[in-house]
């Protein structure tokens, strides 16, 4: 919320939903720290923890990084609608909950996804007001050495979401913000700029508050 709007809480206050912040990247960009970081570094934004089939990594948490699920509850969840997108990546299914996303930005919370380019592109038919970001690494070689730090992929894993970095990298004037993630603690800053840029968008007021408090 805004100065402008905060201002007239209690009081007629301007209602704004949740703004859809969508961010991708090729795996190995930080995208998924950086995510974390903003929801620390922002309030009023909530992150949308996906479903899928991949077994978990060291350290994941269940309901905490993703909600995982065998491949039937997935499908089920496909046939009665619940997922607001879903895709294969990787050879495994990932899924934004539809009823997620609704009720937090119905609430006013802001939300933040981490989703692959397709998800990313039906996201954009669906909330053509989302916010859409792109992280990239400082370089190809940077984002090798990343994919080789992790050591939670098996090495043929790691070759491949190489390869597919370079289709999905293909796919960056779709967005609209471009983070190149050198250091973490810069692309923090910059994310957060445009998360609080979002919320100041014309297109994000209360049109009708304006109109009420000002041109009665
Ligand atoms: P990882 O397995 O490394 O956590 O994620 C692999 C890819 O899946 C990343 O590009 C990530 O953005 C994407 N991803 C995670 N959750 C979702 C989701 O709900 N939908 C889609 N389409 N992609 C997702």
């Amino acid at each position: 919320m805004n100065a402008a709007q905060s201002k007239g809480k209690g009081n007629g206050a301007p209602k704004r939903r949740g703004l859809l912040l969508v961010v991708s990247a090729p795996s190995g960009a930080g995208k998924t720290t950086l995510c974390r970081e903003m929801t620390h570094a922002v309030s009023g934004l909530q992150y949308s923890i996906s479903y899928t089939t991949r077994a978990p990594r060291a350290g994941e948490l269940d309901g905490k990084d993703y909600f995982f699920v065998t491949e039937a509850e997935f499908m089920k969840m496909v046939r009665q609608e619940e997922f607001a997108e879903w895709a294969k990546v990787h050879n495994n299914l990932y899924g934004t909950h539809a009823g997620f996303l609704k009720r937090t930005m119905d609430g006013g919370t802001d939300v933040l996804l981490d989703v692959d380019i397709q998800g990313a592109q039906l996201l954009k038919k669906r909330f053509p007001d989302g916010v859409f970001i792109f992280v990239l690494p400082p370089s190809m070689e940077t984002l090798m050495e990343r994919l080789r730090d992790r050591r939670s992929d098996a090495p043929e894993e790691i070759e491949r979401r190489f390869r597919v970095a370079k289709n999905e990298i293909r796919n960056f004037v779709d967005y609209d913000y471009l983070i190149i993630n050198d250091k973490i603690k810069d692309a923090v800053r910059d994310l957060e700029s445009v998360i609080l840029a979002g919320r100041l968008r014309m297109t994000h007021a209360d049109q009708n508050w304006i109109r009420e408090q000002f041109l009665k």
